[in-house]
């Protein structure tokens, strides 16, 4: 067999997918890979798995690489977009008549094929397993392996039955990949598939782009209608708890003037898979659904997913909202929270355990999890810190800037450090026994059978909370835990598991005054399901939406002629990219992430039609700023400099406009639209040098009341205080 070498995956990712970076972990992955390990990778949803298998797979032109993947959906997408950037592949599934399974079956046999995709139920099969024998395997990866695992919250029982691929290919090497895995899932799918010496790498959960917010369930249909009238013409999946919802809300959208369908495990098998069919073709934008849809739709361009209700647990919400923004672009993860969901998904709970006749024993597991679900709704705490801890991960960044709570929808506590010390006294009063819901009692000064019983009442600290919630109380208990300012003991009791509060060395600084940093938040009342505040995150150069647009039809249109879902001809990033940097040439096609030489062989020649018919009669400039983008490989930036390359240089260095105009020999006017670019294109926390941060801060303030975009009516309000110059300035300034 031949030996592939690292260079010449890079190459092949360049040539087949059009990328010209890897993102974290792919690298490390592809390189286990190509030295024959076995594998466990861990990557959120989007981060990009599939091409750690695909990409060696690719080059390896002696060896076939088998995929195990759990949906038909799933595989047919996949496939698809193999072959469309030129890599050869085939699925075996249900799907295919007979002669189709055997013309695949062949060509895998005759070595036409680099991947083949199969159900696991299909591995299992004698006959299958004695044909694989025959071949020359180079490896097997197993997508959605958490499936393996009971801990996990999609367990399926053919996956178990994979553990014996260590035994009949012991000489393969086995590769996992899961975007949803706590430690015991990990250390679960290890042990199931017997994966020898692995290499297991957990990447970054953290999803930037994703924006989360909690907002409190009041009048739900009024605030699903506000949330879809501010996001017409996104496309967005809607969860609801129950079968019935569904059904209620999709009749709802509906009536509002949307398309929706939708989709839950009570519905005929053939209407389901339509109302897929429709989504990832985008003939509808909208899918209203239970937890029963989801793996598999590999859309990229989902731009919000609205909780109409919380999921049951973390997990569940992790995989579930990381639908969105897999292109890595920004998106929308709302979730309607009422104290109701948790005692209606407790009922369902405990219903289906009493129904299960006898083996219950996943209970109390279900139930901690639905705890930490609700948890998190409650607590004033980042969203993104919370789902990054709880897959076993720090979260370092202080303000994530893309949840409600960082972005104010919490407030700070005037008196934090005094609330923090009353909240701890509670505990060292109550001796460090108890857990919050009885310390809440006491500080809120309920006479409960419990805090009469100790004399609890007795205690100076008895209602010294007495103006506060009981959820408030709470959150600020889950706060001081966050912090390391106290200590959680778990305890099983009568009612399940709980937590006894106890102080730690910190706890006393905050007593002692020795530590004044505390920071407690308080939920501010959201009324209004609003469209959230964007982070001022702008592509690095302006999209021309009407050239997206008409790119999105023909994408569509391509899409159908080849009988693939559109997003297999490109995503929305490529368009976005196709759409700002306009190019003129095959060549420019070549620096847009996402087209390799078989998408431009094939769908090339209609890009540049549209982009220079487009750009011509509106008279814009093409190429723009392609060379800055250029992939060393294809275009050296240091055997071709620009001056446009050369003036970003300067910038960096604090130079002003009119001294890089004159070191350039360039028209100010023109460095001044350099100058644009480089500041859209790199965020920074002040706009100085080129111009003074308070003033930057006025014209944006303003300018933010505008609708048109237009610098003029800003010239006129400031009655000449700015140049337009300076204008362009603020306005292309995106703080940090
Ligand atoms: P996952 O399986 O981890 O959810 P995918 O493999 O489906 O993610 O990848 C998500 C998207 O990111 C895909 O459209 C893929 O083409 C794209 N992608 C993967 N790797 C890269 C890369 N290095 N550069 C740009 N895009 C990438």
């Amino acid at each position: 067999m031949s030996v592939v070498t690292y260079a010449q995956v890079q190459d092949t990712i360049a040539r087949h997918w059009g990328f010209t970076a890897l993102r974290p972990m792919q690298q490390e992955a592809i390189q286990a890979n190509l030295k024959g390990r076995n594998l466990l990778l861990v990557l959120p949803t989007g981060g990009g798995k599939s091409l750690c298998y695909q990409a060696p797979a690719a080059c390896r032109s002696d060896q076939l690489t088998l995929v195990v993947s759990p949906l038909i959906a799933l595989m047919k997408d996949q496939v698809d977009s193999l072959n469309a950037n030129g890599v050869p592949a085939v699925y075996i599934n249900s799907s295919l008549s007979m002669e189709e399974r055997e013309e695949n079956l062949f060509a895998m046999k005759q070595g036409r094929v680099r991947l083949a995709y199969v159900a696991p139920e299909r591995l299992v099969m004698e006959e299958f397993i004695s044909f694989l024998q025959t071949l020359p395997l180079a490896s097997i990866a197993i997508d959605e392996a958490h499936c393996i695992s009971h801990w996990g919250h999609d367990f399926r029982p053919e996956y178990r039955q994979l553990s014996f691929l260590a035994e009949r290919f012991p000489q393969v090497p086995v590769h996992a990949f899961t975007a949803t895995a706590t430690e015991k899932v990990r250390a679960d799918i290890v042990a199931q598939l017997k994966l020898a010496d692995p290499c297991v790498m957990v990447g970054d959960f953290h999803r930037a782009n994703l924006h989360y917010r909690v907002v409190p369930r009041e009048s739900e249909w009024s605030q699903a209608k506000q949330f879809l009238e501010d996001h017409r013409g996104q496309a967005g999946i809607i969860y609801c708890m129950r079968r019935r919802d569904v059904d209620d809300l999709v009749s709802l959208i509906n009536s509002w003037g949307f398309s929706a369908r939708g989709y839950h495990a009570g519905m005929d098998q053939s209407l389901r898979k339509k109302a897929q069919d429709a989504f990832r073709q985008e003939e509808c934008n909208l899918v209203v659904a239970t937890v029963a849809f989801g793996m598999g739709i590999d859309r990229p361009d989902v731009r919000f997913v609205l909780h109409m209700a919380m999921p049951k647990s973390l997990e569940h919400y992790q995989q579930e909202s990381g639908r969105a923004g897999r292109d890595g672009l920004e998106a929308e993860c709302v979730l309607l929270h009422h104290r109701q969901d948790l005692v209606a998904w407790s009922k369902l709970m405990q219903k289906s355990a009493e129904e299960s006749e006898g083996d219950s024993s996943w209970l109390p597991v279900a139930l901690s999890h639905l705890n930490e679900m609700d948890r998190y709704c409650r607590v004033t705490i980042c969203r993104h810190r919370q789902l990054v801890n709880h897959f076993g991960q720090q979260f370092s960044i202080a303000n994530c800037r893309a949840c409600d709570v960082c972005l104010g929808d919490a407030e700070p506590v005037p008196d934090s450090l005094l609330t923090a010390q009353k909240l701890l006294s509670a505990i060292a009063r109550c001796e460090e026994r108890f857990g919050a819901t009885h310390l809440i009692s006491v500080l809120r000064g309920e006479r409960t059978e419990n805090v009469i019983k100790h004399g609890h009442d007795q205690l100076s600290v008895f209602g010294l909370m007495a103006d506060n919630t009981k959820d408030q109380l709470r959150d600020w208990y889950d706060q001081l835990a966050s912090q390391g300012l106290l200590e959680k003991e778990e305890f099983t009791g009568a009612k399940g598991v709980g937590f006894i509060l106890k102080l730690n060395a910190e706890s006393w600084k905050v007593f002692r005054k020795e530590r004044t940093a505390v920071q407690l938040w308080k939920q501010k009342r959201v009324e209004k399901l609003r469209k959230a505040r964007t982070r001022n995150k702008l592509p690095a150069l302006p999209v021309e939406e009407g050239l997206f647009t008409e790119l999105q039809s023909l994408r569509r249109k391509l899409a159908g002629q080849n009988g693939v879902a559109p997003y297999v001809i490109c995503h929305d990033t490529t368009l976005n990219a196709l759409a700002s940097h306009r190019p003129s040439t095959r060549e420019g096609l070549f620096l847009i992430p996402g087209l390799g030489q078989a998408k431009i062989n094939k769908f090339g020649n209609n890009m540049l039609r549209i982009i220079k018919q487009y750009s011509h009669i509106r008279g814009l400039s093409m190429d723009v700023g392609l060379i800055e983008n250029a992939p060393t490989k294809v275009v050296s930036q240091s055997s071709r400099p620009t001056t446009h390359h050369e003036s970003w240089k300067m910038f960096e260095q604090g130079h002003s406009v009119d001294l890089t105009a004159s070191l350039l020999k360039r028209a100010p006017s023109t460095v001044m639209k350099y100058l644009e670019e480089y500041l859209l294109a790199n965020p920074r926390p002040s706009p100085e040098p080129w111009m003074n941060q308070t003033d930057a801060h006025r014209i944006k303030e303003y300018a933010a009341t505008l609708t048109d975009g237009r610098l003029k009516p800003i010239h006129e309000h400031f009655a000449g205080e700015f140049t337009f110059d300076q204008i362009r300035i603020a306005l292309s300034w995106i703080p940090v």
